[in-house]
């Protein structure tokens, strides 16, 4: 029989009371676990943090939802403080990483439309990606094992190589509108480029007349150390999709863009019912009052140096069973040589929490609160792990 929760997801067999900063506590023994999985990235300042839970609540007692009938002076402020704090003029407020995509994806069709141009409504993405479980965002991604079943699938998408410029190049038309990539795959096994890669997009935007709009989603928000992990390149995209940490646990994303990539969004052009009401909007701006607050993204900095100086420890030292550490800022994982499920398990059973990413990676994703001594602790049930493991014969 079919369960009531449809089954969609391979879950774990376990389920939580409650969670403290980096920690959760289990529903059958109370047994702490060190979270560094934070709901897939999502969790950026751990769980109840003091501040997001008073602006939750706050907002709560005062007003919840009242549509984009009329004006939300609370969205106008986060607007202005990500236009602020990016290469952006304006943002467009949704509910989740998928919506986020879509919305960009319609942005730079409409850019050109409006620019005399609505041949130009090709997309270029990248192998490895993802996007989303919409239509069209499985289509950009392209990845049969998401798209099994579910086609026909939408037009509109050249994908090339993650990582290939001459490649990417080579698939530019006059039918191509735009380049879709994550400035660091998630999914995909926490792949960075090479560092110039990204300046070469840009460049190569610039001269063909494309739309450069990057999937920050997963990437954005003080993720790699940055508040947008394209600052790292010094570029500025055109449009960026966002979600997941920007509200810290309450369901949102956003697309930011320039003006002239959104000079096609007029009134009635795009919508969502929920998109930027007070709660999400209060939740957010509490998001960003901590994350751009003196000193956090330069401590996110320093302690991802030290987690990621004690990753390559425990490659070096357990060559059988972790083949190297991948990944920018906190937003890293360790590609194995023992299955990644069954790595990803057995932390779980030491009291650490990951997920795993394609490419045989269990990622390593804790809230960007975490400190020094919780990567010590992370690093030392991944040390015993990987010893017994060893001593198996992995
Ligand atoms: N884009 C990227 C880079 C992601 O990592 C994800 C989710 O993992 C998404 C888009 C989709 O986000 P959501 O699950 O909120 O729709």
């Amino acid at each position: 029989m079919i369960p009531a929760v449809m089954p969609t997801y391979g879950r774990a067999d376990i389920a939580f009371t409650h969670g403290e900063g980096v920690y959760l506590f289990d529903v059958d023994e109370g047994r702490r676990y060190l979270d560094f999985c934070a709901g897939i990235a999502v969790n950026s300042l751990g769980h109840a943090h003091p501040h997001l839970v008073e602006a939750l609540t706050k907002q709560a007692a005062k007003l919840w939802h009242t549509s984009n009938l009329y004006r939300i002076p609370e969205q106008e402020k986060l607007a202005e403080r990500l236009v602020e704090h990016s290469f952006a003029d304006t943002v467009f407020f949704c509910n989740s990483g998928a919506e986020a995509v879509e919305a960009g994806m319609k942005l730079v069709r409409r850019h050109h439309s409006a620019g005399g141009e609505p041949e130009r409504s090709r997309i270029i993405t990248c192998t490895g990606s993802f996007h989303g479980r919409t239509l069209g965002t499985l289509s950009a991604a392209n990845n049969p094992k998401h798209l099994d079943g579910f086609g026909p699938m939408v037009d509109g998408f050249d994908q090339v190589p993650f990582g290939n410029l001459n490649e990417l190049r080579a698939a530019i038309t006059g039918e191509t509108a735009a380049i879709l990539i994550e400035p660091v795959q998630g999914e995909g096994g926490m792949n960075v480029p090479d560092a110039q890669f990204l300046q070469g997009l840009r460049a190569t935007a610039d001269e063909f007349n494309l739309l450069l709009f990057l999937d920050e989603v997963q990437s954005g928000m003080g993720r790699t150390g940055k508040l947008w992990a394209y600052e790292w390149d010094s570029i500025k995209p055109d449009v960026i999709a966002t979600a997941k940490g920007i509200g810290g646990g309450f369901p949102m994303g956003a697309v930011l863009a320039t003006e002239d990539a959104a000079r096609g969004m007029t009134a009635g052009l795009h919508g969502s019912t929920f998109g930027g009401n007070q709660l999400a909007m209060a939740v957010s701006n509490a998001v960003l009052d901590v994350i751009l607050g003196d000193g956090f993204l330069g401590k996110v900095h320093t302690v991802a140096r030290s987690f990621q100086a004690m990753l390559s420890g425990l490659v070096d030292a357990y060559p059988n069973i972790f083949e190297s550490w991948r990944g920018m800022g906190l937003m890293l994982g360790l590609k194995c040589i023992v299955p990644n499920g069954d790595m990803m398990t057995r932390l779980r059973e030491a009291g650490l929490l990951t997920v795993v990413a394609a490419d045989n990676v269990v990622r390593l994703l804790p809230p960007l609160t975490v400190e020094e001594q919780h990567v010590d602790e992370a690093v030392a049930i991944l040390g015993q792990v990987a010893s017994e493991w060893t001593s198996e014969g992995g």
